[in-house]
């Protein structure tokens, strides 16, 4: 695959996963690495995830393995699931942050699974779009954010899930839950009883210093609202849920359920952008399974932070 030369010579290729688009660079080039920070304006202190094709990299990657890791790998690899583990050495601390640990995953979907296995090295790859911009989901967000920025955009279908992975830390002995997706809590408490969310306060700081930053959020500003509550204004602003509202909104998302929802999210933020649309209402979901994720990107997008 050409796209795979890229990564080879030291470029950047954005490429299709379930999650989101993702832009790649090879992990063990740190000049390669850096311009991913570069076209994304993405903070240094903020890690990226090592991408694999193939289990056997994993061990490029993770210094131990620990039995939570092991676990997780067994059941959800590949798929929306990014494992911590202590890095190897080898690991430039441009990728991780500075952190001795590593968040590694192993996407499903079938581009990204031929590109990486092309590349022949885990690629790291946060989500292609501009630092604090919605996550692209779409070939067009990612033309909109990095088109001129980066070597090479591997077009795909749209994101299948739509939300970002479930980042889960198995680096000490019991496995904490850092960032939700679509492999929910319920999913993780089958192979791992005891899995916990990390408490946000400390998130922040220590484990998981990329969730501080503004995240998932449009131009417009975004409103979180129950289902048949009446909202001012709403011939010029946007509605995305399950429910049927009342009023007529000027763009409207009528999602089938709470997967739908999260698969169309960040491309309706990005299409009331487009139109310039000043204010974007979200209907609240259960949380329970990829409601949970849903929910806490909803929150970040309206500026609500838990700590
Ligand atoms: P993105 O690539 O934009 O989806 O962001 C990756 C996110 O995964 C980061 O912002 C962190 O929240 C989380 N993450 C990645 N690597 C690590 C790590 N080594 N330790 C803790 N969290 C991580
Ligand atoms: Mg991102």
């Amino acid at each position: 695959m050409e796209a795979a030369e890229f990564i080879r010579l030291g470029g950047l290729v954005a490429f299709p996963t379930e999650t989101v688009y993702g832009l790649g660079a090879d992990i063990f080039n740190e000049r390669a690495v850096a311009k991913v920070f570069a076209a994304k304006g993405r903070p240094a202190d903020n890690p990226l995830i090592a991408h694999i094709s193939d289990k056997d990299q994993i061990e490029l990657l993770a210094e131990e393995f620990t039995d939570a890791a092991a676990r997780l790998i067994d059941a959800f690899f590949p798929g929306p699931l990014t494992v911590v583990l202590r890095k190897q050495a080898t690991v430039p601390a441009v990728a991780s942050a500075g952190l001795d640990t590593i968040g590694i995953r192993m996407p499903s979907d079938f581009v990204a699974r031929k590109f990486l296995a092309a590349c022949g090295t885990p690629v790291v790859a946060p989500s292609a779009n501009l630092s604090g911009c919605p996550s692209p989901t779409s070939f067009r967000a990612v033309f909109e954010d990095l088109n001129g920025r980066i070597d090479c955009m591997l077009r795909g279908n749209d994101a299948e899930i739509g939300l970002e992975s479930t980042v889960i830390d198995c680096s000490a002995e019991r496995a904490v839950i850092l960032r939700p997706g679509a492999i929910s809590i319920e999913m993780v408490r089958k192979i791992l009883p005891d899995a916990e969310f990390a408490d946000p306060a400390k998130l922040e700081i220590a484990r998981s210093p990329g969730m501080k930053y503004r995240h998932y959020a449009p131009r417009a500003a975004v409103k979180i609202v129950v289902k048949g509550e009446i909202v001012p204004d709403a011939e010029n602003a946007g509605y995305i849920g399950c429910g049927i509202p009342s009023q007529n909104f000027r763009l409207r998302a009528q999602c089938k359920s709470a997967d739908d929802y999260a698969a169309r999210l960040f491309e309706f933020f990005r299409e009331c952008d487009r139109r310039g649309i000043r204010t974007i209402y979200c209907e609240s979901v259960a949380p329970e399974g990829i409601g949970r994720a849903l929910l806490d990107r909803l929150r970040r997008a309206a500026g609500i932070t838990d700590a």
